[in-house]
């Protein structure tokens, strides 16, 4: 973008956004500019209905009987191959289920199972934290097994793969500066390496056109509740390529993972498929929440939807740029497009306070320590009227210099 657009243009922008009916049915409270739902999305009138008639209809009156007539032992499966859907996996090789951090534990876990000659790991030194701590637990049970980390032990993560690689572990969209990897390409300079990838997808599973069967992906992880709407810790998934369901070992062998979970057998034995990677029973209100916020992307084009998270993107980078000149901001998230996820970050020294005064006038991002600004853009809700009327307010917060005022400075449990 060139020429910087004004408010006129902006409208224009809305009224011809074939997205924008469907912001009618999320549950916005109004005069909110919601940019954090790259941490929690926002909650539909359809994930609402779902989440009622599964506790007073089912659990109220049919009770234990719904597991049977309301579909919830299949559940996990049946949410799994909607998800699939949205992150290019046929049917039969995604489960919805636990948290991403116990995913990966799984994944990790059943990758080096699946080349015991080899004993490293490799992930990302600026991986959402997380992830490098749970390779970190998977370590400590394999003797011998060890970790790299990229932007520790070398400054780019290709220098790490080499024959002595189990598994590399990465992430689809960086948490903190929302660049993307390009998948295809690092899951082949793995492949050709004799390394297994997995795939951490919580900053991209809703967010952008993702093909893990197009690009022989061997596993992936991510979460609902981002930009899926799913609800506060709502049910992660997990994905393993078909090729590897013979051969799958994951650690967690809970009764919901075995053959036949209802014949109470002494001893475990691996469900078929994807199956094999339920451990417990599920959340069943959280899953139905899920399901009813999944209702809304049979109609989303993800095509269209990239597009616009750019133009959002695009529009938000040129109007800080341009209005908030001289305040000390700089550009953390990529400014090439083709790199870029669904989310743009600036830094600052007072990003924390910046971001509490924004908060305070209605404009709701987040912080990452130690000096980032985190907005999201949600194509699905968000708009360039939004995009417009958060930058004024950011320039107003940065210009009078009210982010000073002491109670700004308080820091909360969660930023
Ligand atoms: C949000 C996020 C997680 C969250 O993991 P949980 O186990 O759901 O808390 C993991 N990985 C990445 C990359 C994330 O962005």
């Amino acid at each position: 973008m060139t020429a910087l657009p004004d408010f006129a243009a902006i409208e224009a922008m809305d009224a011809a956004d074939a997205l924008r009916p469907l912001r009618d049915r999320f549950i916005l409270p109004p005069d909110l500019i919601y940019l954090d739902g790259n941490s929690l999305g926002v909650a539909s009138t359809a994930a609402f209905a779902e989440l009622r008639r599964a506790a007073e209809e089912e659990w109220g009156q049919d009770l234990i009987r719904s597991w049977n007539t309301a579909g919830w032992f299949d559940m996990p499966l049946d949410l799994g191959d909607r998800v699939g859907r949205l992150v290019g996996a046929a049917a039969g090789q995604t489960v919805v289920c636990d948290t991403t951090s116990i995913n990966i534990y799984k994944a990790l876990h059943a990758a080096m199972a699946l080349r015991p000659d080899r004993s490293v790991i490799v992930t990302e030194g600026s991986s959402f934290p997380t992830d490098i701590y749970m390779a970190e637990g998977v370590v400590s049970t394999r003797p011998g097994a060890s970790l790299r980390l990229e932007g520790v032990d070398a400054p780019a993560i290709e220098a790490l793969i080499d024959g002595d690689v189990a598994v590399v572990l990465v992430n689809h969209v960086n948490y903190k500066t929302g660049e993307l990897r390009d998948m295809a390409a690092l899951t082949r300079k793995a492949h050709d390496n004799g390394a297994l990838v997995i795939w951490d997808l919580c900053h991209t599973a809703g967010a952008l056109p993702v093909d893990l069967d197009g690009a022989s992906v061997d596993f992936a992880v991510g979460c609902t509740y981002k930009y899926l709407n799913g609800g506060p810790g709502s049910p992660a998934f997990i994905y393993a390529a078909a090729r590897h369901h013979g051969g799958i070992r994951q650690p967690l062998t809970g009764w919901w993972g075995h053959a036949r979970p209802f014949a109470f057998e002494t001893r475990y034995a691996a469900g078929d498929g994807i199956r094999r990677f339920l451990c417990g029973t599920q959340p069943i209100l959280s899953l139905r929440a899920l399901k009813g916020a999944l209702d809304i992307w049979d109609e989303v084009d993800m095509t269209a939807l990239r597009e616009k998270s750019l133009r959002l993107t695009d529009l938000f980078i040129t109007l800080v740029e341009e209005k908030c000149a001289g305040h000390g901001l700089e550009l953390e998230s990529p400014r090439d497009p083709a790199r870029r996820g669904s989310q743009v970050s600036f830094r600052h020294p007072n990003s924390y306070e910046i971001m509490q005064a924004l908060i305070a006038r209605g404009v709701i991002g987040d912080f990452r320590a130690p000096s980032t600004m985190r907005f999201g853009f949600t194509p699905l809700y968000v708009g360039y009227a939004d995009v417009w009327r958060a930058v004024e307010i950011l320039e107003d917060i940065l210009r009078t210099g009210t982010w000073r005022d002491a109670r700004f400075a308080v820091r909360a449990a969660v930023t």
